[in-house]
């Protein structure tokens, strides 16, 4: 395998890609329920050489609704998960701040992403960002990195809302856009 497949990475957002999403937060490993499709593709994407991060808001900490050691339950949960189905998750960056604490790692701010990329040593302009939310396109457009919508979780809210962050490709879900990225390396 060449040296450049280890800088093979994909960024995910968590909620609305990976997993359903809920307006009232996923707050517990219980409410942590993968969206189908999405725990193969990731799978299919490793099995490719691809690296996976996770780049995820998680203000609930912040707002007091969960806390860390729920988190945790919930990322067991999901790695196991992939697990089963022979997939990886190399690492989970988390936002656990609100608004209010103007910190720099919450998107749309570039600092999760920034980290990223320093920590998996990769090149922004190949490296794919996947979220749902506008937010999530603007964090990885600050930064140069090519940008994805899904259209599970507010995808279909993000779309309609219109204003995507330039050259941004549009897929119906993780496993689309799983397919899409495989197709057109064997191109
Ligand atoms: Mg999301
Ligand atoms: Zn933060």
């Amino acid at each position: 395998m060449p040296t450049s497949s280890s800088r093979k990475l994909v960024i995910l957002d968590r909620d609305g890609v990976i997993n359903l999403d809920s307006d009232a937060f996923i707050k517990s490993p219980g409410e942590w329920v993968a969206i189908p499709g999405s725990l193969e593709a990731i799978a299919r994407l490793n099995q490719a050489g691809y690296r996976i991060a996770v780049a995820s808001n998680q203000s609930g900490i912040g707002r007091g609704l969960f806390d860390t050691a729920a988190l945790n339950a919930m990322h067991a949960k999901m790695h196991k998960q992939l697990a089963a189905v022979g997939g990886r998750i190399d690492a989970v960056f988390f936002c656990p701040h609100t608004a209010l604490d103007q910190c720099d790692c919450r998107k749309p701010k570039p600092g999760m992403l920034k980290m990223i990329a320093e920590r998996f040593e990769v090149d922004p302009s190949v490296t794919p960002v996947v979220g749902d939310a506008l937010r999530d396109l603007q964090a990885g457009a600050a930064l140069g990195f090519p940008t994805h919508l899904v259209r599970t979780g507010k995808g279909e809210k993000t779309l309609a809302a219109g204003d995507l962050p330039e050259g941004t490709q549009i897929h119906n879900d993780l496993r689309a856009f799983a397919l899409d990225l495989l197709a057109k390396e064997s191109d």
